[in-house]
């Protein structure tokens, strides 16, 4: 059987969720979509049930996975729904739904629900993606809060730029978020991992962690409680063949990679089509056996290449972490032009396999 395997430690989930929550001060959503990160949305929302306050999840397909899963507690979708036909569904199977656009507000008044429906009500404070503009604010919450088939309604915010932690651009949307909604009863909710983890200020009833969860730093730069979080995700795989090249000679495709002195090349059974990034650069580390060592070479769909010239007790079945306890991942985005998001969202065709 292909070698190439993600390890998925259920305890260090746990453990970044407990840090999050902690942070944040009130309650956590476990943000889940894309297949948790990559992680398996199943298995990682059923590993937290007992202590998440609920799961955010991008669309309805994701949360009645979970649903269909056993997950009984809180489910946001946080792009709402995309049809109105979905309401009797975000009712039956007692979601909670944002709502961040006048025809989704016109759609709830127009949809006669048999039992309340939780919205998030959001605000487009500055990221200009999806959202109410601030004038039309304070009119879609009056009209929500005016209609008996809507429950409680949260007021939220998503923040672009607050993963650069000397860019003003977030103040500015907490500022645009507080005079839109001064006077305006309820809980709020605006940090994804970044806010809060670097704007405190902008803590709030509600936090939305996604990616400090999975055990990845949002920043470049360290960061103190960044290093607290442990990696969840270990990705792998053994070398599957071994080839010593004089000086001189090329590796792989487009000959990316020169021999600069007799090398001895190993042969990895993980690829782009893993979810490595393809353009990860010469030099980009790996852990052989645990040992640190690099990646040489460009990454091909199925396999990648590995320097073992100073790895002499290494060989074929040797193990390769590409990224995880050993290699944090934050290392691979530094070496492939991605992001961490990216890097994890990523990962396909590897078998997950859990503990903890
Ligand atoms: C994805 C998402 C999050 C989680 O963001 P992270 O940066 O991964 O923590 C939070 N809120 C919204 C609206 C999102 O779409």
């Amino acid at each position: 059987m292909r070698p190439a395997r993600a390890l998925i430690d259920l305890d260090a989930l746990r453990h970044n969720y407990r840090l999050a929550r902690g942070l944040g001060g009130g309650r956590a959503l476990a943000v889940v979509k894309a297949d948790a990160y990559g992680h398996g949305a199943v298995r990682c929302a059923a590993a937290l049930q007992d202590e998440a306050d609920g799961f955010a999840v991008a669309c309805i397909e994701e949360a009645l996975a979970l649903r269909e899963a056993g997950i009984r507690k809180p489910v946001l979708l946080l792009e709402g729904f995309f049809d109105a036909d979905e309401l009797a569904l975000i009712v039956q199977h007692d979601l909670w739904t944002v709502v961040h656009a006048p025809w989704q507000v016109e759609a709830l008044e127009r949809t006669p629900l048999p039992s309340p429906v939780q919205v998030w009500l959001k605000l487009d404070s500055g990221m200009h993606r999806v959202g109410i503009d601030a004038p039309a604010y304070r009119d879609a919450w009056q009209r929500l809060r005016a209609l008996p088939h809507v429950g409680d309604i949260v007021k939220m915010s998503h923040f672009a730029r607050a993963d650069e932690l000397d860019c003003p651009r977030t103040a500015e949307q907490l500022d645009t978020f507080a005079a839109a909604t001064a006077g305006l009863p309820g809980e709020s909710s605006l940090c994804n991992s970044p806010a809060l983890l670097g704007w405190p200020q902008a803590r709030a009833d509600w936090a939305r962690p996604g990616l400090m969860l999975y055990g990845v730093s949002p920043f470049p730069q360290a960061h103190d409680v960044t290093a607290q979080l442990r990696p969840v995700m270990t990705l792998e795989s053994k070398v599957i063949a071994v080839r010593d090249l004089p000086a001189g000679e090329p590796v792989g495709y487009g000959a990316r990679f020169v021999a600069e002195r007799p090398t001895r090349v190993g042969v990895v059974a993980l690829g782009y089509a893993d979810g490595y990034p393809q353009f990860a650069v010469n030099g980009t580390p790996v852990a052989i056996d645990g040992h640190p060592g690099r990646l040489i070479g460009r990454v091909s769909m199925d396999m990648l290449t590995i320097d073992l010239t100073d790895h002499p007790q290494a060989g074929v079945g040797s193990r390769v972490e590409l990224w995880g306890d050993q290699v944090p991942a934050a290392q691979a985005v530094a070496h492939s032009q991605t992001s961490a998001y990216r890097l994890l969202c990523g990962v396909k065709r590897v078998a997950l396999q859990y503990r903890g």
